[in-house]
């Protein structure tokens, strides 16, 4: 009996890491929302895509934050981390199965 040989995964790997989006089968963080405009050092942050500057998705991965606009554009915001993250996120953070069931539940 002979084993099949499965097709090797795919491996997005070309990317350094700094541009690497957080995708959701490799999420290992937390998220919450941030309806209000976001403001770092006097400076409103907009996203870089579409301009939005409100109703913000704040995802926490890695020591890394990265911002999510309504538009799903994702950015990652150096100015922030965990510990900051960690003081802004309510104790009753949410927890979800999987990433995309979060966006429902946020709406997004
Ligand atoms: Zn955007």
């Amino acid at each position: 009996m002979q084993a099949t040989a499965e097709p090797a995964p795919v491996m997005d790997d070309f990317l350094p890491p700094g541009l690497r989006v957080p995708s959701h089968d490799q999420l290992d963080g937390r998220m919450m929302p941030w309806t209000q405009p976001l403001v770092l050092n006097g400076e409103m942050v907009a996203c870089a895509a579409c301009g939005a500057y409100r109703d913000w998705l704040i995802l926490s991965t890695r020591d890394q934050i990265w911002l999510r606009c309504r538009a799903d554009h994702q950015q990652r915001e150096t100015r922030l981390d965990t510990a900051w993250y960690n003081r802004n996120a309510g104790p009753a953070d949410a927890t979800h199965a999987t990433f995309e069931d979060c966006l429902r539940h946020l709406g997004h």
